[in-house]
């Protein structure tokens, strides 16, 4: 073979190696994107979700910083979120916006992907303190039905890495399918909510408190810390039915839930446990501290008196019992331990409403 043919197939195999390589590349890379969207689309909640897009996005995908801003116009996500107890603070690269107006100068202009070069100006309001700020950013609309619901946004701190001119058909192939998915994980969480919540007063209902009743109980026993909860039940109510009738009734329950959430913290749990009855958990608080917010609640329902939509004032009371969890080791399930710690609550509701009612008594 002549030299020239020689140094001609040696440069074709080099030639037809990186071809090799790139395609081996572009594999893996196919690969890593297919993993991506089997997991965004696997994603049973909205933790789920969210953990694979600020986890496994940035590595998958090699982005130094992706956050996600939702448009939450009457903060019912929010809302969502707090009561089904998933944190905002554990999403630090989860954003929200009352509306699109809160865009600057991006207002009206996310219907389709844009790849620029960062700004402060522009982009700071999606990367905002202590989130690193990128060099190049793609901002991927999240939309369902015409309407905007969202923004994934994916930095940069290469400056070349994203640029109008490039092709924005993979990016919006991913959008449309976090956007599928998110709206999915919502309106699975949105139902969760409606299950644990109580319809005539918007506080939640008995399966919620039970549920998270044995959740505290057993992170009680991991941490130590102390939980009380207090039985609270309307005085007299079946009178209150008698002579303001029952729809009134009901407007009752609602201002008597609102003044006794009004007393609460956060991280406190309002039940209807069932007809005028209330059950409160209290975390991080023992008898003293439960007995004193126990007092303040019934001061709270005895006055001001209650003004029904008629008009009407309605002197209404409540009485309570309070208990402190005191057994929380041992190999006793942990549903027992939840039915007595209650039974106790609510042993003393029944001492308070035989010593005169519209007081607090302590359980032993
Ligand atoms: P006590 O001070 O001993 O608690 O007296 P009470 O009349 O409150 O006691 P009881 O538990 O016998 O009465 C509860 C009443 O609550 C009976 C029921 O008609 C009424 N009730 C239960 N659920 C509802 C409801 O959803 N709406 C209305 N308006 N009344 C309800
Ligand atoms: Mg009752
Ligand atoms: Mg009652």
């Amino acid at each position: 073979m002549s030299d020239e043919l020689i140094s001609e197939n040696q440069r074709l195999r080099i030639y037809l190696n990186e071809l090799l390589e790139q395609a081996r590349r572009n594999q893996q890379i196919l690969r890593h994107q297919h993993a991506l969207d089997l997991e965004v689309i696997g994603a049973g909640s909205f933790r789920e979700l969210v953990s694979s897009i600020f986890q496994t996005l940035p590595v998958s995908s090699r982005l130094d910083v992706v956050t996600l801003l939702l448009i939450d116009p009457a903060y019912d996500i929010r809302r969502i979120l707090a009561d089904l107890q998933i944190p905002l603070r554990d999403f630090p690269h989860l954003l929200f916006a009352q509306d699109e107006s809160e865009f600057g100068e991006l207002c009206g202009r996310l219907d389709r992907p844009l790849l620029e070069l960062y700004t402060e100006q522009r982009h700071g309001f999606l990367f905002p303190e202590p989130i690193p700020m990128p060099k190049s950013v793609a901002l991927m609309p999240l939309r369902r039905q015409g309407r905007l619901i969202g923004c994934l946004n994916l930095g940069s701190f290469d400056p070349t890495r994203f640029s109008p001119d490039m092709a924005t058909d993979f990016i919006e192939h991913r959008g449309s399918i976090v956007a599928i998915c998110l709206e999915n994980v919502l309106n699975h969480e949105r139902l969760k909510h409606i299950g644990l919540t109580d319809p005539l007063t918007g506080v939640n209902n008995r399966r919620y408190v039970e549920r998270r009743l044995l959740e505290e109980i057993g992170r009680t026993r991991r941490q130590g810390y102390a939980l009380s909860c207090m039985y609270i039940d309307i005085d007299h109510f079946k009178q209150i039915n008698d002579r303001v009738g029952h729809q009134a009734g009901d407007e009752v329950l609602r201002e008597v839930a609102a003044r006794i959430k009004a007393e609460l913290r956060m991280t406190d749990a309002l039940g209807r446990f069932g007809g005028e009855e209330f059950v409160v958990m209290l975390i991080d608080a023992d008898c003293k501290d439960a007995a004193s917010v126990a007092e303040r609640i019934r001061q709270s329902v005895a006055e001001p008196a209650l003004e029904l939509g008629s008009g009407e004032k309605l002197e209404v009371t409540v009485s309570i019992g309070v208990a402190m969890l005191n057994e929380t080791d041992g190999i006793e399930p942990v549903d027992a331990i939840a039915r007595r710690f209650i039974a106790r609550a609510d042993r003393a509701l029944y001492r308070a409403k035989k010593e005169g009612r519209n007081r607090v008594v302590a359980a032993d």
